[in-house]
């Protein structure tokens, strides 16, 4: 590891240079596919709408006909899903939203516009050409990309996939990660809690971050802090995923056996990172798998994992993702102790001012809880109630 830590940016970019994207592809039911990164473009063979439609329920007729005083009489009556007439010029027509416009018409009048009397209709306002259409194809053609490979499929991506009538969708493997936690100081919860010992809260905090992302989970439970239980899990992990990740014992105490098992088993790579809360971002290989080391502190394994991890996984999973957004806001706080690091403070928007969660320490997890997003601080920088800030909101590091 060399001693000039690396900026966020770069730290994330190194990791990402070494994320491999699944290729494996294999169909999916529609109807079971949320979540998972489509692999195969997906195209329309449909046109969506399919025919000129109403957007309202009124009277369709040519625009040619329409005068202030005239009365139309009213020709037929088209409801969704009805295929109506060409519309007999001098006519308008009964039309619903979604029943398709009759040829030769070329506007819709919605029904709170129109007068009706004795089956004719008359407009008091000139109608616009088109008013009302939806037109066909406005939304889709059929031969056009509506997904591209790389898309996650959440329910508006399910939507136009099933608009064009897609029953099956081509899309990347399940990604599977092992994980396992390392300390002999932690307990699970039901255990009994021997004094000194904590709860394991990473193991809930990764294994539901996995699973929101549409990972495929190993859990292998906890490791006693000894270098042979560490090598003989991690060994079992890599053959059994292509991602481990580990919670603890990459710091460079006694204690800490997750590097040397690595080094022993594959390769480690540990990159200093210019950040608070974290430890060294940690990067492996060992044997097929990829090995990503989480540090123990629960804040700062959860930051860890949002701002390198997350991206690392979802490049891995095929899929592709923007950076996190984020603006400013202003400070509802005073930050007077400029540090060397980047750091990232468990914020709150109240009114839309930042709001700081009073203690920021990296193993206070109730903080993230709190949370609704981090306030980003520049190395060096301090702020003043009521200067700008940059907030990353918490939805835009887990989407
Ligand atoms: P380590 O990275 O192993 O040095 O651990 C750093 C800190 O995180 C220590 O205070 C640990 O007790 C704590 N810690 C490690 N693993 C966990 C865990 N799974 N859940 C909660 N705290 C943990
Ligand atoms: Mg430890």
């Amino acid at each position: 590891m060399s001693d000039s830590p690396l900026s966020v940016d770069a730290a994330l970019a190194n990791l990402l240079a070494a994320a491999v994207p699944i290729s494996e592809i294999e169909t999916c039911p529609a109807d079971a596919a949320l979540g998972r990164v489509l692999a195969t473009p997906l195209v329309a063979d449909v046109t969506v709408p399919p025919l000129d439609n109403s957007a309202m329920d009124g009277y369709a007729l040519r625009l040619a006909d329409w005068s202030a005083e005239r009365w139309l009489p009213i020709s037929q009556r088209i409801a969704a899903g009805a295929l109506g007439g060409e519309l007999a010029p001098g006519t308008a027509a009964r039309i619903f939203t979604g029943a398709p416009v009759p040829s030769g018409a070329d506007c819709v009048v919605m029904q709170e516009d129109c007068e009706v009397h004795d089956g004719k209709v008359r407009f008091a306002n000139a109608p616009r050409a088109g008013s009302h259409i939806r037109r066909a194809g406005e939304d889709i053609r059929a031969g056009q990309t509506v997904l591209e490979a790389g898309t996650r499929l959440g329910p508006a991506q399910l939507g136009v996939a099933a608009s064009v009538g897609a029953t099956t969708l081509g899309v990347a493997r399940r990604l599977k990660a092992a994980v396992f936690f390392t300390g002999d100081e932690i307990v699970l919860p039901g255990q009994p809690l021997a004094p000194g010992r904590i709860y394991n809260s990473n193991r809930a905090t990764l294994i539901a971050l996995l699973s929101q992302m549409g990972i495929e989970v190993i859990d292998l439970g906890q490791v006693p802090d000894r270098l042979d239980a560490t090598v003989a899990t991690l060994e079992r992990a890599a053959r059994a995923a292509d991602v481990v990740i580990t919670s603890g014992g990459v710091s460079v105490g006694e204690e800490d056996h997750v590097k040397a098992a690595v080094e022993q088993l594959g390769r480690i790579e540990m990159w200093k990172v210019a950040m608070k809360p974290g430890k060294p971002l940690v990067y492996g290989r060992v044997g097929n798998a990829d090995f990503l080391g989480l540090p123990g502190n629960p804040v700062s394994a959860f930051v860890v994992f949002c701002l390198f991890v997350r991206p690392f996984l979802l490049r891995r999973m095929g899929a592709e993702s923007q950076p996190a957004a984020s603006f400013t806001v202003p400070a509802g706080f005073d930050w007077i102790k400029p540090g060397k690091r980047r750091e990232f403070l468990r914020a709150r928007l109240q009114d839309g001012w930042a709001m700081l969660y009073p203690n920021q320490g990296s193993g206070v997890l109730t903080s993230l809880a709190w949370a609704d997003g981090l306030v980003d601080i520049e190395a060096g920088a301090s702020v003043e109630n009521g200067d700008s800030v940059r907030f990353i909101p918490l939805s835009e590091l887990l989407k």
